[in-house]
Order: C-alpha cells, then structure tokens, then sequence
C-alpha cells in the first residue's frame, strides 16, 4: 500500500498544533494562548497580521508583541509563508477533511486573489476605523480560541464557512477570503522553500493539480516550465508530492529571488 510520507506527516504536525491549544484547558503550562498571542516553553509569539493591524490602530506595538511577531513572520517566511495554512491553522484541517468528500471537488471554485483584497480591507479598517476587523471575527481565532478556552457561540461563523465549502464554493475561505491566508502568501513569494520540478521526469499526468487546492500555482512549473512553483499561494503542503508518480518534484532549499 501507497503511504502518502507528505500528508502523513502534515497531519501529525497538524494534530500535534491541536494537541498544544488543548494543553490550557488541561491545565498544563507547556503551552499558553492561542494562534493570535502565545507562549510555548517560555518564548513569545505572536501573530504578525495581528501584530501590524495593533501597530495600525494604535500607532504602536508593544516590544514582546513586535518581537513575537517577527519571530514568527521570519520562521514561516523561511519554511513557505502559507506553510502556516497548510500545517499548523485548525482551520485548515477541518476544511483538509472536507476534501476527501467527491461531491465538494465538484463545487465551483472562486479565484485566489479575493485574500489580498480582504487583506487591504483589513489594513485599511485598523487604520481609519481603529478597529482590529480580522481578529474580531477571525474564524482561525474562533477555532483556537474554542480548543484553549472551550467552545462559544462565535463557534457558529465557523460553521456557516463550513457549510459554504460543502455546499456551495469549494475551500472558498481558504482560496479567496482569508487575509492572513493572503498575508502570508507574501511571505511564500521570497521563501527559500520551493516545490522544485524535473520536466524530464514529468509525464503530465497531471495528478499533482488533482491534489492541489490551489492547483493554478503548477501552471508555472506544468505549463510554462519553470523549475518550481513561483506562486506564494502553495502551502507547501506535499500532497502533490505524494501523488506524483514519476519523481517530477520535490521539496527543497534554493536562493529566494530565483
Ligand atoms: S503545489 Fe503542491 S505543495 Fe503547493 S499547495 Fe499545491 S499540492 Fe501543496
Ligand atoms: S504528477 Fe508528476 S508526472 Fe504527473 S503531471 Fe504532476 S509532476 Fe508531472
């Protein structure tokens, strides 16, 4: 039997990160907070979107906040900015399960763009209505906050998205609303972590966009024969890398701006 070594070890990652959120409701100390602000052995972090939109609203931004926040932009700037959306957001699992219903990879998609303008919206509410737009209704927020603290009823914005992307538009918040999504797409542009590519192992079979979400982002390499993915819309997730037969790709280091 095939084991998928990419998705296996994405959802270890992806339940040990759900593991962490629960440690505060179990009352141990490893881990304190939540995605937005929190503390894992002592260290600070801090999420950056969340970091900048403070700095929009108040002009300002606490050292711990700021150093927190760039520990973290650095960490998954270097491993593929959307590295957090396809390994560590509970979000992202959750609608990860979804996928495996035939009937949702039917439904229409929306464009990948739709995030950088709920990013600029975002941006633009902090600074001229001095209100933290994102973290207020941030379904990442809601899940995280549900795992640390326990469930409320903003658990229901969850569930509308949910029963969107079942019924309606497939990963529709993961492809097109999310502006941390978008926020961090940024950073996978001059990531040194790339999906690398062999044209002269390709049989274009094309399975790898059949397990992709974001499949446009092998357009670059499939069609246009670049030697990675360009687009900083991949999560870096693996999965094409699982069901590619031949080889043709792989994961790996390279100078950021090539
Ligand atoms: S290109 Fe591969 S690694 Fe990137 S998002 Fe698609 S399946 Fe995941
Ligand atoms: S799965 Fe592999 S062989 Fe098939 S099209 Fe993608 S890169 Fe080429």
């Amino acid at each position: 039997m095939k084991v998928n070594h990419w998705t296996l070890a994405r959802r270890v990652v992806q339940l040990t990160v759900i593991g962490l959120l629960l440690t505060p409701c179990l009352g141990w100390g490893l881990f304190q907070g939540n995605l937005q602000s929190a503390s894992l052995l002592g260290l600070k972090l801090s999420d950056p979107l969340a970091a900048l939109q403070v700095l929009l609203l108040t002009g300002t931004v606490a050292l711990p906040l700021l150093g927190g926040a760039l520990l973290v932009l650095g960490g998954y700037g270097l491993l593929g900015g959307k590295t957090f959306c396809g390994w560590v957001c509970p979000l992202g699992l959750v609608t990860d399960v979804f996928e495996y219903l035939p009937s949702t990879r039917q439904l229409r998609i929306w464009p990948l763009r739709g995030k950088m303008i709920a990013l600029l919206v975002v941006l633009l509410l902090s600074l001229t209505l001095k209100i933290p737009a994102f973290e207020t209704i941030s379904p990442i927020g809601i899940v995280s906050r549900a795992l640390s603290f326990g469930p409320a009823s903003d658990l229901l914005l969850v569930a509308a998205i949910l029963l969107v992307e079942v019924l309606l538009v497939r990963r529709f918040w993961c492809r097109s609303l999310c502006p941390l999504g978008g926020f961090y797409s940024l950073a996978g542009r001059v990531s040194p972590l790339r999906i690398g590519y062999r044209a002269e192992a390709c049989t274009h079979c094309d399975r790898c966009r059949r397990s992709c979400f974001v499949f446009e982002v092998l357009d670059a390499p499939l069609v246009e024969g670049t030697s990675h993915v360009v687009s900083g819309e991949c999560t870096r997730c693996g999965a094409c890398l699982d069901a590619c037969p031949t080889g043709a790709l792989n994961m790996r280091f390279q100078h950021p701006l090539k």
